[in-house]
């Protein structure tokens, strides 16, 4: 297989939160304030290991993701970009993210932020509605995030992204309306709409079993991503991916190297990565990861790229299994799709000539579009995608 040239991208998670979402079962804990310190040494130590393993690789994008990256301090950050900047080879125009809770953000701590080098962010607005961030158990009203985004472009973040979810119980197309026009009037140069799914083990889930809380109405929520492409259209906003709009030039430069299928390395307990035919993840408890961090004898070998003393699972990818991701992934961007020359480039075949009679089928149906440049769901293969991509497995 032909080496790409791409910059890398990195995921850092931090996997702290003042307080827990009723729908989240991200690797994420509260009440462990104590161990933020240590948790920043340790992941200095890891980005450390990698850029002795494999030094000054370049990097496109970061992503400080969790949990609440806001939990940490500029101090932190600080040091966090020193270790960065010592074992990777930043590209001039690296696009820097950081995820933020509108509770925890005030102008001052934005702008030591934007200094110390981010350059995009991505706040939590989820709702406008009262009912609805009482039942999530959110921290932020929607005055919060006015003063967040207001705080962001005062500091300096001309990229900058609001999430909403929808789909929710109790929430009524009105509702739904209402956030939508919320959110559109703060200005947001991308979206992201997700809508939400009861994750094993969340409160929400628990309440939905037990009958406290009405099952999430998938018809309603369809409707409800109808009407928002269409309101985010005649915004302005351009729907690259199938959650995701963006202004011109704003779309996520981070995302869109997972939907490519391109390398990125995963930092932060829980983190998930990929690179040199490997995808991995790090052991989830911070505790652990710490101590095993932290207790690294310096003598001792160093591992292969891209794995990392904290990293507990690992899978070694077959062609067969990069290109069945390359597909699943590519086919979720809604101009782009999957181009067939740079497939052609990678996996040495043609598209047409490794899936034709099942592309060809999907295509006799309307799902999939292709020409000599690309392959792509239809509008009406977008609404069906899970139909498409089984097939694809
Ligand atoms: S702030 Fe985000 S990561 Fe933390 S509990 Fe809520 S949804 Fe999960």
């Amino acid at each position: 297989m032909k080496p790409t040239h791409n910059p890398l991208a990195v995921y850092v998670h931090i996997p702290f939160c003042h307080v827990k979402c009723t729908y989240c079962a991200f690797n994420t804990y509260i009440g462990l304030d104590a161990l933020v310190d240590s948790f920043v040494e340790a992941l200095i130590e890891e980005i450390k290991y990698i850029g002795r393993v494999r030094p000054s690789q370049r990097v496109g994008t970061i992503f400080f993701g969790g949990g609440t990256p806001s939990v940490l301090t500029p101090a932190h950050y600080t040091r966090i970009f020193a270790a960065l900047h010592d074992s990777f080879a930043f590209d001039g125009d690296a696009e820097i993210s950081l995820e933020v809770n509108p509770a925890d953000v005030s102008y001052g701590y934005l702008r030591a932020l934007r200094e110390i080098g981010f350059n995009r962010i991505s706040i939590g607005m989820q709702s406008a509605n009262a009912h609805e961030l009482r039942l999530f158990n959110r921290r932020h009203d929607n005055d919060a995030v006015a003063r967040a985004v207001s705080a962001a472009r005062g500091a300096g973040f001309g990229n900058l992204n609001l999430d909403l979810m929808y789909g929710n119980p109790h929430q009524t197309m009105g509702d739904w309306e209402n956030s939508l026009q919320a959110m559109l009037t703060l200005k947001p140069d991308h979206v992201s709409l997700y809508a939400l799914t009861l994750e094993e083990g969340t409160p929400m889930q628990d309440w939905v079993e037990k009958g406290r809380v009405p099952e999430p109405d998938d018809d309603l929520a369809a409707d409800m991503y109808d009407f928002a492409t269409a309101q985010l259209g005649a915004a302005g906003y351009v729907q690259y991916e199938i959650s995701n709009w963006a202004k011109a030039g704003h779309e996520c430069a981070h995302n869109l190297q997972y939907w490519r299928n391109m390398p990125y390395l995963g930092l932060g307990p829980g983190a998930h990565g990929f690179a040199n035919g490997v995808r991995y993840s790090v052991l989830l408890s911070p505790q652990r990861y710490i101590k095993t961090m932290m207790a690294l004898d310096g003598n001792a070998a160093l591992l292969d790229y891209p794995l990392t003393p904290v990293v507990d699972q690992v899978n070694v990818l077959t062609q067969k299994d990069e290109i069945t991701d390359t597909l699943l992934m590519g086919l979720r961007l809604i101009g782009e799709g999957v181009p067939r020359q740079a497939f052609r480039e990678r996996f040495g075949i043609d598209l047409l000539d490794l899936h034709g009679d099942l592309l060809r089928g999907f295509a006799a149906r309307g799902l999939i579009a292709f020409d000599d440049e690309r392959v792509k769901l239809t509008d009406q293969g977008r609404l069906l995608s899970n139909l498409v991509f089984r097939a694809l497995v």
